[in-house]
């Protein structure tokens, strides 16, 4: 048995040389930057970690689902080092190249745009968020921006303000930027009630989701909602952003998650995944969105980093010959059945929620998925928590996942919970 397993455990956990990094870091670095597991990585290799101490993790949480190509994929090692070498930065709007041309229109191509549409790439969720409300603002000459309860889009300033979850990231930090409207999250009544209690729908430049609310607990959008947000969109002439994020690039078991609802959206942003860990960015949009802003009123020194985009073509080929997206929805039903089995088996485990291999279980309470957490990590597992109040455990594994890895991780899981419960 021992010889089929991934994770391979050799010391305590922290062992002694994660410990002494942990140290240094306490004192080096700002204390806000938190740490959730107490090891300082060595390696990576498709759904693994190896700690500094050889100890052998299996990843559940991707770099919070930057890897769904799997860590150090040689296909995008191979990109990035080749790009590196020829050059690392130029600023793209001083002399322009040819990955990023190439890599907007595999973009614009996937995204699920019916009309003429195209790409800007940026460094962070953040920025990209930021950067799709200032296009939607130029493009409708309006300041309102709705978002909704339980929604995550980053933690700049603009960015924080549309984010829906007070502790830790808004408490203390504000003043807000303005013009951000909160509306609960599948209720379409709500908006056409706050246009006429909160914000003027013709104030309005765009209204803000995620298709799977990820930070805020694997929430899935309805189908009524998506539909309700598209139809007052075109009512009033307001932006419809979809942010991808954390959704996009096959986690949920279509390249976009967009892509479940048939909806089609004016603007998309996506990170994470887009360049297996690299910084990138962008947002996907329509021509006649996207085109409105003035000349230089978008960018920023190291926008659309020739190193993470020739790294980001190697995740399209990656996903592409390795059917990661019919992967996700394979790996959801494996998962899924296996969770719905922990629901009856454990009084504590309330709900599954979640689309594709976008999946978490949702505990009657946020210590005991704490414990949950922590039984797993001793057991060389890595699983993050997610929703308003931490009561969630969410999967964001490397769709390069193998059967045995994953059922391997399951195993863990469930003892863990056996364990904590
Ligand atoms: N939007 C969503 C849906 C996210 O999940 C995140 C990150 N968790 C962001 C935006 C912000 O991305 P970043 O951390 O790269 O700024």
């Amino acid at each position: 048995m021992a010889a089929t397993r991934a994770i391979s455990l050799s010391t305590a956990l922290p062992g002694p040389r994660s410990q002494a990094i942990l140290e240094r870091l306490a004192a080096s670095v700002a204390r806000p930057l938190a740490i959730t597991f107490p090891i300082a990585a060595a390696e990576g290799r498709g759904a693994t970690i190896t700690d500094v101490d050889g100890n052998v993790f299996l990843d559940f949480t991707g770099g919070v689902g930057c890897l769904n190509v799997g860590h150090a994929h040689p296909r995008v090692v191979a990109a990035a080092q080749e790009q590196l070498e020829r050059f690392a930065h130029t600023d793209f709007t001083v002399v322009p190249y040819e990955v990023y041309a190439e890599l907007a229109e595999r973009l614009v191509e996937l995204a699920p745009f019916t009309v003429s549409a195209k790409a800007a790439f940026f460094n962070s969720g953040a920025e990209a968020v930021e950067n799709a409300v200032k296009l939607a603002r130029a493009a409708t000459g309006r300041p309102a921006v709705i978002a909704f309860e339980g929604a995550f889009h980053g933690r700049t300033a603009l960015a924080v303000a549309l984010t829906s979850k007070v502790h830790p990231y808004k408490a203390g930090l504000g003043p807000f930027a303005p013009e951000v409207y909160r509306v609960p999250f599948n209720d379409v009544a709500a908006i056409r009630s706050a246009f006429k209690t909160v914000v003027a729908p013709e104030d309005v430049a765009a209204i803000i989701f995620e298709p799977v609310q990820g930070e805020g607990g694997f929430i899935p959008a309805t189908q009524e909602f998506v539909n309700g947000v598209r139809e007052l969109c075109d009512e009033h002439g307001i932006v419809m952003v979809c942010d991808e994020v954390q959704t996009g690039f096959g986690r949920t078991g279509r390249f976009f998650a967009i892509e479940h609802f048939g909806v089609e959206p004016d603007l998309v942003v996506i990170a994470k995944s887009i360049a297996g860990g690299l910084p990138l960015s962008g947002v996907l949009g329509k021509t006649s969105v996207v085109d409105v802003a003035g000349e230089g009123s978008i960018g920023g020194t190291y926008v659309g980093n020739p190193v993470a985009q020739a790294a980001a073509l190697a995740v399209l080929a990656v996903m592409d010959e390795e059917k990661l997206v019919d992967r996700a929805r394979e790996l959801g039903d494996v998962m899924r059945s296996r969770m719905e089995g922990w629901q009856s088996r454990f009084a504590q485990v309330a709900e599954v929620r979640g689309l594709g291999a976008m999946l978490a279980i949702r505990l009657t309470d946020p210590a005991r998925a704490t414990r949950v957490v922590e039984e797993a990590f001793n057991r060389g597992l890595l699983l993050l928590k997610a929703g308003v109040s931490l009561d969630c455990i969410r999967v964001l594994v490397p769709l390069v996942v193998s059967d045995a890895e994953l059922d391997e991780a399951l195993g863990v899981w469930e003892d863990a919970l056996s364990a904590a419960l």
